[in-house]
């Protein structure tokens, strides 16, 4: 006898990043940014539409077939990752009683891309709200794709995270116009450049200037995944930041913790 499964019964889950036996929701502290410091509970969504070769959370898109190169396969032993062992299906109710468990106020919506699966994250906040309406919700995005206006209405702020040509993405994929304007419109927006060069600076200005982002909410952020490789970056980051009068960010949470994943 064969079973017939009704389609609605998938409909609404979303895909989030796996961690031990389920979705990546964990409290810690945000590490990057303007709230840096501040207690939160991130939840990961799993799958990217870019694929940057010094991406961190490679789990949630860099899939054995997949052509991607990445600086970790020089990496003895690093192997590209299995799909179905890095990700969890659920639904919005499920993932909203998953960030509810924890006695924090603030949520950092992560990837991944979360603009990916922007219906199912909106019906995230709403029902976390229906609980606890003060909640406080950071989404992080790459900049890549327009937000709804009911999520950006929903979230309190964006950090966004436009990709320069040492993520060793094209320009057509890493830089759309409307979506860039899109979030310089929005207030409640920042920009956050990962720099890994002093080169790279020429860029930032260049795509600030093109895209019209608000000079007041750009933040420049070394790239690096252990404190050594952050200081060195940071010392030259730090006096291009004063000349350019925008703000550093730290990467805190690769201070405390290094290159681990869940805290
Ligand atoms: S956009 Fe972000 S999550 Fe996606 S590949 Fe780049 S660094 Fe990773």
């Amino acid at each position: 006898m064969s079973i017939r499964v009704h389609p609605c019964i998938f409909w609404g889950r979303m895909k989030l990043a796996k961690l031990g036996h389920g979705p990546e929701i964990f409290h810690t502290l945000q590490g990057e940014g303007v709230s840096a410091g501040c207690p939160a509970v991130f939840i990961r969504a799993s799958r990217c539409n870019l694929h940057c070769i010094w991406c961190d959370t490679d789990h949630t898109w860099n899939f054995a077939g997949s052509p991607w190169p990445h600086e970790k396969d020089a990496t003895p032993g690093y192997r590209k990752h299995d799909p179905a062992a890095n990700t969890v299906e659920m639904t919005p109710e499920a993932a909203a009683s998953a960030l509810l468990a924890f006695d924090c106020p603030r949520v950092v919506i992560t990837g991944g891309e979360p603009l990916l699966q922007q219906s199912e994250f909106l019906d995230v906040i709403r029902q976390v709200r229906q609980t606890r309406p003060d909640t406080v919700f950071e989404v992080e995005t790459n900049g890549t794709r327009v937000p709804e206006p009911e999520l950006a209405a929903a979230v309190d702020q964006f950090n966004v995270s436009p990709k320069l040509a040492n993520s060793g993405m094209p320009a057509s994929l890493r830089l759309v116009p409307e979506a860039l304007a899109a979030f310089a419109a929005l207030p409640q927006a920042w920009f956050k450049f990962v720099v890994s060069q002093p080169a790279d600076l020429d860029e930032v200005i260049e795509v600030r200037e093109r895209f019209q982002l608000p000079a007041d909410r750009i933040l420049l952020m070394p790239e690096g995944r252990s404190a050594d490789t952050l200081d060195r970056r940071a010392a030259w980051l730090a006096e291009r930041c004063r000349e350019l009068g925008w703000r550093l960010s730290d990467r805190l949470h690769v201070r405390l913790w290094g290159d681990r994943r869940g805290v």
